[in-house]
């Protein structure tokens, strides 16, 4: 028995609610209400077993739940979390990022009708990453959607080659690439050059239609965007406040689930007033802590009788170790492919490290000091690591990476990559 066993429901449901709602895990140690044992509160450790358990729950029923939506419009975006340690640290003491932490990308996609969150998933920012989650997201869609998203490339050929023709699909540009700005500070430990923010011209950068016909007005990231930004805020105070801080992928994947089901199955949205999951008609009540107790309780009850059974579960731990992080930033252990990146001219581009026009390119040692190079061992952790900076605008050099181009995967450059 462990200790989460000898909480009643109801403490279990307070503490979760507080998790959710109000506030972190040292915090939540030191309440009152959700005491128990001699030193009349729970401790950290139990706090952190009930989220593992209550996380892991939330991830099996947004899975099972979240099938055959009726969803028209989906907005997809992504937004970066540090997951442990962070990319400067790992900068000052030239050590690379522990499996299971670093830079990691959260992809979710809304319904801006219903609210409901749709589709979720954690991990790079490149094109095997986003083909999970396109993929993901047309699982769970009953029709023909209108998707946006921004122009982040790593899109188009994952729309492309899941949803093909059956789809109204277009792009919008970001207007402010603050997080991205973040994330190349984060790695080079370099200020990206200042750049007076310009006011949201549509018109200088007006949506691409990809496929089909979408209704023009539906052309749009902003409840997507608004959701990442209260989503942020909650990620930062979590962060701020405890140990909720996700020290590994799994407790970031835990924690999110827990968010989009209270999200999406318990909050009263202000706008719609209703859940959005009872708005979307995937359900007809609207769920508490307490009903989803039973739900914890029911799966470790069936965990137990499965290792009675001798059948060993995977635990969802192991999951972390099969992600391909990126290496650290000044990692100088030498990788087959180097990534260039130039801040000022704002893009990047993926060579070979033995590539002779590779040489030629002013390294970070430039007067400019704007132009960095990174070495990775794999073509894909060098496009997760080129996409990180600049989604919009990654290149693979034709002379020494030709074949890549031939491939027709859609990282060349300029035009619309999305075949039809
Ligand atoms: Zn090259």
């Amino acid at each position: 028995m462990s200790m989460v066993n000898q909480l009643s429901t109801s403490k279990r449901s307070a503490i979760l609610r507080d998790m959710m709602e109000r506030q972190g895990i040292n915090a939540l140690a030191r309440t009152k209400d959700g005491n128990t044992g001699q030193s009349g509160r729970p401790s950290q450790v139990t706090v952190l077993k009930l989220l593992a358990d209550a996380g892991d729950t939330a991830i099996d029923f947004l899975d099972q739940k979240m099938r055959d939506l009726p969803v028209r419009y989906v907005e997809a975006d992504e937004m970066f979390a540090f997951v442990g340690i962070r990319g400067l640290t790992l900068l000052k003491n030239q050590m690379r990022a522990p499996k299971g932490q670093g830079v990691f990308w959260i992809w979710m996609a809304i319904d801006p009708v219903s609210k409901v969150i749709v589709a979720w998933h954690v991990g790079g920012r490149g094109n095997a990453d986003a083909k999970t989650f396109i993929a993901d997201l047309k699982a769970r869609c009953a029709g023909r959607i209108q998707l946006t998203t921004d122009s982040h490339r790593a899109y188009f050929e994952a729309v492309g080659s899941e949803f093909g023709d059956d789809i109204d699909y277009a792009t919008v540009k970001k207007q402010d690439d603050n997080e991205q700005q973040l994330v190349v500070e984060e790695y080079t430990g370099v200020k990206m050059p200042y750049r007076p923010k310009k006011r949201a011209k549509r018109e200088m950068h007006p949506p691409v239609v990809r496929s089909g016909t979408p209704d023009e007005n539906r052309i749009t990231t902003n409840h997507i965007e608004s959701f990442f930004q209260k989503l942020r805020q909650n990620l930062g105070r979590f962060a701020r406040k405890s140990a909720l801080h996700s020290k590994t992928l799994i407790n970031l994947k835990r924690a999110l689930a827990l968010y989009i089901y209270h999200y999406n199955f318990q909050r009263i949205h202000t706008t719609i007033k209703t859940t959005p999951a009872m708005k979307a008609g995937i359900d007809d009540d609207i769920w508490t802590w307490d009903n989803f107790m039973d739900l914890v309780d029911e799966r470790a009850e069936a965990q137990r009788a499965a290792r009675r059974e001798g059948a060993m579960q995977m635990e969802r731990q192991a999951e972390d170790e099969n992600v391909i992080r990126l290496k650290g930033p000044r990692d100088e252990q030498p990788g087959e492919y180097t990534v260039m990146v130039s801040l000022h001219q704002k893009y990047a581009k993926i060579h070979r490290t033995s590539c002779a026009h590779l040489r030629d390119t002013p390294g970070r040692q430039s007067k400019r000091g704007d132009s960095h190079k990174f070495q990775c061992e794999t073509f894909d952790a060098a496009q997760n690591l080129a996409y990180d900076f600049m989604p919009d605008d990654v290149d693979v050099c034709k002379i020494c990476l030709g074949e890549y181009n031939r491939l027709d995967t859609g990282r060349g450059k300029g035009g619309s990559d999305l075949k039809h």
